[in-house]
C-alpha cells in the first residue's frame, strides 16, 4: 500500500509548489519514477485519482514517467543502464531484480571490467519532476 503514501506526498509537494508560486491553477503535473523503485503504476494512477478529488488538482493532468536505471562502475567508471544490464540476463532474474532492487548487486556486473563494485545512479524514488500553473 506505499503506493498511496506516495501518491500523497508527491500532491502535498505539488500543492505547495503550486501555492508558492501563486498559482491559480496547476494545469499538468510530471511524476518520474524510478523503475528499480517496487511501485505498482496501476495501483499509483488510481490512488492520484482518488486523493485529488476536491482538491485544487481535480482537474490537472497528472503524467507518471518512468526514470530509467543508470549504474556506474566504481572501478572503471564506465555507465550502462538497466536494459543494457538486464538483457545479459535471463527474464527470471531481471523480474526478481524488479521485485528486489537490493538483488541488482548480486547479479549485475559492470560490462567492461566486470567488476560488483558500481553505484546505482538513478531510476531511484519517485519525484515532481515539473508543474505547469497559470497565474
Ligand atoms: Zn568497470
Amino acid at each position: 500500500m506505499h503506493e498511496w503514501a506516495l501518491a500523497e506526498a508527491v500532491i502535498s509537494t505539488i500543492l505547495n509548489v503550486a501555492k508558492e508560486k501563486g498559482a491559480k491553477k496547476i494545469i499538468k503535473a510530471e511524476i518520474k519514477i524510478g523503475t528499480l523503485q517496487q511501485i505498482e503504476v496501476d495501483v499509483l494512477t488510481f490512488a492520484f485519482r482518488e486523493l485529488v478529488k476536491n482538491t485544487p488538482l481535480e482537474k490537472t493532468e497528472i503524467k507518471l514517467k518512468p526514470e530509467e536505471v543508470y549504474f556506474k562502475c566504481r572501478v572503471c567508471g564506465v555507465r550502462w543502464n538497466f536494459s543494457n544490464a538486464t538483457s545479459a540476463l535471463g527474464r527470471e532474474k531481471s523480474e526478481a531484480i524488479h521485485f528486489i532492487p537490493d538483488l541488482v548487486h548480486a547479479f549485475i556486473r559492470c560490462p567492461r571490467c566486470g567488476s560488483p563494485d558500481f553505484e546505482v545512479v538513478g531510476g531511484r524514488g519517485i519525484w515532481v519532476e515539473y508543474i505547469k500553473i497559470s497565474k
